[in-house]
């Protein structure tokens, strides 16, 4: 027995005289050191954002994207193009957003004046910065973006809503660029049903025309994106999608149980697929909230008075509305979510479904951004994380970019083959007609 417990000493204090060895020549590395290889990281791979909501502030009068912000301002807003470059942040895709609203014509044809006012903004933003940025409607040209400097600049359309019944809407978006749908948001629509605010008591997935509406996107290159989608809806989609399919801006719920977020089961599901989940930064997606019922009851009480604030135009309204939520917010703070919890669900997502499957969605402008990314110039923060915890620059490029191109190449192969086998139809069709003449 002692001679046991002096062999263990002598391995321990081998093994300590190890360590120390060790330390001494791989010492933990400096945080400027990680800074460094981050931002050079960030010059030779592509780093790509599948969400922000900027949009809703291009179309503010006095707010110029072209225009350097002073990040930690409210009126600065997350996301510019100087910012995206000093936080090493090649393309974005700016999300055209609608909010659900009544589902009748008149609705719809609201709907789809918000979302030309939005597409219009992000042609414009293009049009008037041209040595900053270009639209990219495949990975290709964010590629050469890159190479010429420049941010590349995708736009995904955040509810299916702006489409109303009519399929040559979807068309009419793609012509203008739309390159995913994010088919519902926070309310059931006639796609499919949402994962909050339920309208229907079942869960009722995807409709009929839901089927017609994802096989359109199947069939003219428009990734399919199963945010915001209730886990029916999810399934559904998966079921009949011929292509992968994305979750733009959603997290894991095994970590957060929220019912935004993705089960295990789902990842795995959208993996198997061949799809990708990107990591949202929103805090309530991240980690659950610690009970604080008097910022609750706050916020409910505003709500109840203003509805949701990305539903209200008149800008003085909002800006009331602004200031009351940050009076609560200073009165009853939250512990926010931090750029370690973001890691936390991009090392979750590697670890049941691999690093082929993850990237990140950070929703700045929508309600995204954590401490320690804040906003789109602290983006490099993030690689800092994964460098610490050991990922590789190859692993990184995918997380970064290298995963959602993928499955955009993918959905565009999709979308050449089904349209390759419409046209073989239709001649052979036309040459069936001929022959009976
Ligand atoms: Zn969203």
């Amino acid at each position: 027995m002692r001679s046991k417990v002096a062999a263990y000493a002598v391995c321990f204090g081998a093994i300590g005289a190890c360590f120390l060895a060790l330390s001494k020549c791989h010492r933990v590395p400096s945080e400027s050191s990680l800074e460094n290889r981050a931002r050079a990281i960030h010059s030779r791979i592509l780093t790509v954002d599948t969400h922000c909501d900027t949009p809703s502030q291009m179309l503010r009068g006095d707010w110029d994207i072209g225009m350097r912000h002073e990040p930690g301002r409210r009126e600065s807003g997350k996301v510019d193009l100087p910012r995206m470059a000093e936080g090493g942040l090649d393309a974005e895709f700016f999300a055209v957003f609608v909010g659900q609203g009544e589902r009748g014509e008149s609705g719809y044809a609201r709907a789809k004046e918000r979302a030309l006012a939005m597409l219009t903004a992000i042609h414009r933003m293009v049009g008037q910065y041209p040595q900053l940025v270009g639209l990219a409607l495949a990975p290709e040209d964010a590629y050469r973006l890159k190479r010429e400097g420049k941010r590349a600049a995708f736009i995904g359309m955040e509810n299916g809503y702006p489409i109303g019944k009519n399929l040559l809407n979807l068309e009419e978006y793609y012509k203008l660029g739309v390159r995913y749908l994010t088919l519902c948001h926070g309310s059931d629509n006639d796609i499919c049903d949402s994962s909050t605010e339920r309208q229907n008591p079942e869960d009722n997935g995807l409709s009929a025309f839901g089927k017609e509406v994802v096989a359109a996107c199947n069939r003219l290159g428009i990734m399919v994106d199963v945010s915001h989608a209730s886990d029916r809806s999810f399934y559904d989609v998966l079921e009949v999608s011929r292509a992968p399919v994305i979750a733009s801006h959603s997290s894991c719920r095994a970590l957060c149980d929220h019912p935004r977020n993705l089960t295990d089961e789902m990842i795995r599901a959208l993996a198997n697929k061949g799809g990708v989940v990107q990591i949202c930064l929103v805090s309530s997606f991240l980690r659950k909230a610690e009970p604080n019922p008097e910022r609750e009851k706050a916020l409910q009480e505003l709500r109840a008075r203003y509805g949701s604030l990305r539903e209200i135009r008149d800008e003085a309204q909002r800006e009331k509305i602004r200031e009351e939520y940050e009076a609560i917010d200073e009165k009853y703070p939250e512990a926010r979510a931090s750029v370690e919890d973001v890691a936390d669900h991009i090392d979750h997502v590697v670890k049941i479904a691999g690093v082929d499957y993850v990237g990140i969605g950070t929703d700045f402008d929508g309600g995204g951004g954590v401490v320690g990314c804040n906003d789109v110039s602290e983006i490099y923060r993030l690689t800092v994380e994964l460098l610490r915890r050991g990922y590789s620059e190859d692993e990184i490029s995918k997380i970064w970019g290298g995963n959602i191109m993928r499955v955009f190449r993918r959905v565009i192969e999709v979308s050449q083959s089904m349209r390759a086998e419409q046209s073989a139809l239709e001649s052979h069709q036309s040459a069936m007609r001929e022959g009976r003449q």
